[in-house]
């Protein structure tokens, strides 16, 4: 289906609700039987019937429709956080004794859900670099159920062969999961690659505005189906109407969006590649990003985010660079209209930690919809300053 119909008009069923434009938020819990028979044939199928809230709501049902089809895949599930869509499409597919291979850096608490919560329930775990197949080959064992993927991550980018992760795990009777945040459904679809279950932290890009947290889970109709039946309903996975409705709105400029974010970061990141006071830019689309060849063969786009590198051996530099710019605000997250910069020295000199494994001369940047020149010219003042 085009995207224009996706994000304007599918799921959209304009009869059922006054022929009003926008759809209405059914801000309800639960939903009302006409006899007996009807509510022993709806319980029994709480996906597809309108039951309870937990599970199906018509304002979290048309979203639903779209973002699967965005995703090119036959159904999504919808959820409270990007957190709640890895924790439950990851534990719906492990039981006790299974084992799971992950990419070495991928989002905190994915990482925290594997190493630390699943192996109190003896899931065993291998996180591996990822880059290079045979580094996922090498760990596959008899008991391997899961290959979790995260492609680009969202600090350092780096990038996994789609094509050939789902090969080889489709000939081990793995099954694949991809956090597909970075990208959005825009700019890759992991499911034509063969991947089959795409997650998202709906948070970022889909909803756009800064304002909800949500995830998205999006699969087969039978991998859907029983994510719904074990994790979905048993966790409580469950998104509030309005907040779904606030992600619908968020879709309808979500090309328009991306595009801007996707524009200003690639611009940037090149006017800033060669700077004296910048020892690196890290971009999966910029020609020197070691995996750029394999980034442009499965990547159409690359959002908002770019990575520098400063040029400096003083802790001092960082602030200096980091209090002279005027128009970036120091936050988590990303894929708002909002720029923002979080500097790895925040997680150095932290007391009782040990310091992060990304060097403090690291900053990450996510370019949101100001201009261009607007953001770039505040960059390199504050380069001056330092
Ligand atoms: C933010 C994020 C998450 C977690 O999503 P929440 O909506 O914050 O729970 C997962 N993966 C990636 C790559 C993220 O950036």
């Amino acid at each position: 289906m085009d995207i224009n119909d996706i994000l304007t008009h599918l799921g959209e069923d304009r009869d059922l609700y006054f022929q009003s434009v926008a759809p209405p938020v059914i801000q309800t819990s639960n939903f009302v039987f006409s006899g007996i028979e009807d509510m022993r044939h709806k319980i029994l199928d709480e996906n597809h019937y309108h039951v309870y809230t937990r599970g199906n709501n018509p304002t979290v049902n048309i979203l639903r429709k779209k973002i699967a089809a965005l995703e090119k895949t036959e159904d999504a599930l919808v959820t409270g956080s990007g957190a709640s869509a890895v924790a439950g499409a990851v534990m719906s597919f492990v039981e006790q004794g299974d084992h799971i291979i992950c990419v070495q850096k991928p989002y905190s608490w994915t990482y925290t859900l594997i190493s630390q919560y699943l192996s109190k329930f003896g899931v065993a775990y291998d996180f591996v670099d990822g880059s290079n197949i045979s580094d996922i080959k090498n760990v596959i064992r008899p008991n391997t159920k899961i290959l979790y993927l995260e492609s680009p991550n969202s600090l350092t980018f780096e990038i996994q062969d789609l094509r050939a992760c789902a090969e080889l795990a489709k000939k081990n009777n793995i099954i694949t999961i991809i956090d597909n945040s970075h990208c959005s459904p825009l700019y890759q679809n992991p499911a034509v690659f063969g991947i089959d279950l795409v997650v998202h932290s709906a948070t970022k890009y889909l909803n756009g505005h800064s304002d909800v947290v949500a995830g998205v889970i999006c699969g087969s109709k039978n991998h859907i189906e029983h994510i719904f039946k074990t994790s979905y309903m048993t966790l409580g996975l469950i998104i509030s109407p309005h907040d779904a409705s606030m992600i619908i709105r968020g879709l309808r400029t979500l090309p328009l969006r991306l595009k801007q974010s996707n524009d200003t970061a690639l611009y940037i990141a090149t006017k800033l590649e060669g700077h004296p006071k910048i020892q690196k830019v890290i971009h999966p689309l910029l020609p020197s990003f070691p995996q750029y060849t394999l980034a442009s063969s499965q990547m159409t786009g690359a959002g908002g985010l770019t990575t520098i590198v400063l040029k400096t051996d003083a802790k001092q530099d960082v602030y200096s660079f980091v209090n002279a710019l005027q128009h970036f605000l120091m936050a988590v997250s990303w894929g708002g209209y909002e720029s923002l910069i979080i500097p790895s020295i925040v997680f150095h000199d932290m007391p009782g930690k040990p310091d992060s494994p990304i060097p403090w001369t690291y900053i990450r940047f996510y370019f949101g919809l100001e201009e261009a020149d607007f953001l770039l010219n505040d960059i390199l003042q504050a380069l001056d300053k330092m």
